[in-house]
């Protein structure tokens, strides 16, 4: 897998990419990650990669011709190429990080899991010219209902939830199975109708570790009764109660 991040603070990845399973991914090639500082694509002295918005307001806009050509340079297309989605490959997603995309969830990162190659195109100031969205990008991406001062944050994020997908990530395979937001099924509560198996999607069961009592408060028994059925089937309620607690919405 290939990510390629462009942005104005080429700077800002060293940290997240130098730590824990993402430096482990690069490290074994799993993945591969090229910055690209988008000042390399502007022609005059001062670098200019924004300008004033059309109709007036606050605020600056990056501008579109340095991302059309820094895009198109990372493909290898000549101009105009690019700006016709099915001239990437099926296998290349272009990702415009911004606040009014469509959210992120882990079944975005799951989807992403399967491609060749991600570039991402980091928004700075009020954002992006539109032109990129409608023209440029594959997709336009959001992590979240808040804004942010840069896609830099975002983009590494959704960097991250890919990379602990592709097989050899974690040291421990199973472990990105049995996660918050992966799909279980759910035989449903009446067995005698057909099988009503219906997929859900559940928050990750409490974990515990040493020592069994801790301040007065004890490591719930049957974990530490050691019959495996029995601890199942109380981490699959533990999951079902915190998602009630928690994120009520996911059981809708
Ligand atoms: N004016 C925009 C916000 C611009 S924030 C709006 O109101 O929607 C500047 C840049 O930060 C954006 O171009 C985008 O790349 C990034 N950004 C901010 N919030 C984000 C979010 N929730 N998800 C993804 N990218 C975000």
């Amino acid at each position: 897998m290939r990510f390629d991040l462009i942005s104005i603070f080429p700077e800002f990845f060293a940290g997240p990419l130098s730590y824990g399973i993402l430096r482990r991914a690069r490290e074994t090639s799993l993945v591969e990650v090229n910055v690209q500082d988008l000042r390399v694509f502007t022609k005059d002295r001062h670098r200019t990669v924004d300008d004033r918005p059309f109709g007036g307001g606050e605020g600056m806009v990056l501008k579109p011709e340095p991302l059309f050509e820094a895009v198109e340079s990372l493909l290898g297309t000549t101009a105009g190429e690019a700006s016709n989605p099915g001239a990437a490959s099926p296998k290349t997603a272009i990702v415009l990080m911004s606040a009014a995309g469509k959210l992120f969830r882990q079944e975005t990162a799951r989807r992403y899991a399967q491609l060749e190659r991600i570039i991402f195109i980091c928004g700075r100031y009020e954002g992006v010219d539109e032109r990129v969205a409608e023209h440029l990008a594959t997709e336009e991406i959001s992590i979240g209902d808040f804004v942010l001062s840069g896609g830099e944050l975002p983009a590494m994020m959704v960097v991250d939830a890919v990379t602990r997908l592709l097989p050899g990530a974690l040291g421990n395979e199973a472990s990105s199975q049995n996660e918050s937001f992966s799909v279980v099924d759910n035989p449903g509560p009446d067995t005698s109708q057909q099988s009503r198996v219906t997929s859900q999607i559940l928050l990750d069961f409490p974990h515990y570790t040493r020592p069994a009592e801790y301040r007065g408060w004890p490591v719930p028994e049957v974990l530490i009764g050691g019959n495996h059925a029995e601890v199942a089937k109380w981490r699959r309620a533990a999951s079902i109660e915190k998602t009630r607690r928690n994120r009520p919405d996911l059981l809708l």
